[in-house]
């Protein structure tokens, strides 16, 4: 049976990037993404906001919604402080499958945790499964209609704290309209928009950070 897109994405990584080199790996992803084939990795353009977000963060406690292949994991987790653990949530097998090898190559599996599951069901557990009391950064990536439930899910079970900031791919494209009418109107949220393109294109895309007042 023909290779599916992520299993290339892989090969790519496998054949080209520095084995323990985050940054060889995230370079080899981009590069397979514009010459080869475009898929749904944050990319270098919108990843270079995230890195700065992160970077000015520096949470101790982070939470990754849609692993995918685990190209904005290795971004993320690159950028932690010692000690923190990204913890990233995927629903589809056969994407973690692939996100595990490529964590694994870059050498961060120490400061991953990759839980297969739907972030429904998983949110209410993140205190249980890790001993989370809240997240000091939430990196929404997963499908668009999951971004407002998710994060209303997170107030509920108090994993957001004062201060905590959510981070928002894809608010324009594909777009999020639900959830971006909710943190920009929300008094419990102070929120910014951050204009880019959509990975590997000149379409408008942006990230949408959203500081949690309480
Ligand atoms: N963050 C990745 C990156 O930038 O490299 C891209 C993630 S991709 C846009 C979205 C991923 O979220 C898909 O792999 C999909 O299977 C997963 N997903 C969608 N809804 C989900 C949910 N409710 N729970 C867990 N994973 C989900
Ligand atoms: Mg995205």
């Amino acid at each position: 049976t023909r290779s599916t897109r992520p299993q290339r994405l892989l090969r790519a990584v496998q054949k080209k990037a520095i084995k323990g080199d985050p940054q060889s790996v995230i370079s080899t992803i981009d590069y397979f993404c514009r010459h080869s084939e475009w898929a749904m990795n944050v990319g270098d353009e919108k990843g270079a906001i995230l890195d700065s977000v992160v970077c000015e963060v520096s949470p101790s406690t982070a939470l990754e919604l849609g692993t995918y292949c685990g190209y904005s994991t290795v971004r993320i987790a690159r950028l932690l402080p010692p000690g923190t653990k990204l913890i990233t949530l995927e629903f589809n097998p056969d994407y973690a499958a692939v996100a595990r090898q490529i964590i694994e190559y870059s050498g961060l599996q120490d400061k991953i945790c990759l839980v297969e599951g739907a972030s429904g069901d998983l949110i209410p557990k993140m205190q249980e499964l890790f001993g989370i009391k809240t997240f000091d950064f939430v990196f929404l990536d997963h499908w668009k209609d999951r971004y407002l439930p998710d994060t209303k899910l997170l107030e509920e079970c108090q994993l957001l704290r004062k201060g905590s900031i959510l981070l928002a791919d894809n608010v324009i494209c594909p777009g999020t309209p639900d959830y971006l009418e909710y943190v920009r109107n929300s008094p419990r949220y102070e929120s910014k928009y951050f204009k880019s393109h959509l990975e590997y294109t000149k379409v408008e895309d942006g990230l949408e950070k959203s500081v949690f007042l309480g």
